[in-house]
C-alpha cells in the first residue's frame, strides 16, 4: 500500500511559488508521519494534497496474477495478464538476464 499525492494544496492559500505542479508522488507512509516535510523535486513545494481518487481506482483495479510477487495494478506491467501490450526484447532481457 502506498500514498499517493498530487499537486499541492497550498495554491489556494497564495503561498505556492512558481506555477502549478501536476508532478505525482507515491509514499510508503502518509507526508504527516515523516519527521521532515516532503518537498516536491519538481517544484520544491510543500507536498500536502493526497490523491484519494487515485489511490481508490488503483484498489480497485489491483490485480493478484502469478506475473509479479506482488499485488499489482492491472495492466500495469508487461508480464500482467492484463497488460495490453506484448513484452519486448528488452523486458525479455530485464526479467529473464
Ligand atoms: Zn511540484
Ligand atoms: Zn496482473
Amino acid at each position: 500500500m502506498s500514498y499517493l499525492y498530487r499537486r499541492n494544496g497550498i495554491y489556494k492559500s497564495g503561498q505556492f511559488k512558481g506555477q502549478r505542479c501536476t508532478q505525482r508522488h507515491s509514499f510508503k507512509k502518509k507526508v504527516e508521519q515523516y519527521a521532515r516535510p516532503k518537498k516536491c523535486s519538481s517544484c520544491g513545494n510543500e507536498i500536502t494534497y493526497m490523491d484519494k481518487w487515485q489511490m481508490k481506482k488503483n484498489k480497485e483495479n489491483v490485480c493478484l496474477c502469478a506475473a509479479y510477487i506482488f499485488p499489482h495494478r492491472a495492466g500495469s506491467g508487461v508480464w500482467c495478464v492484463e497488460s495490453k501490450n506484448e513484452p519486448t526484447e528488452d523486458d525479455y532481457k530485464a526479467r529473464y538476464g
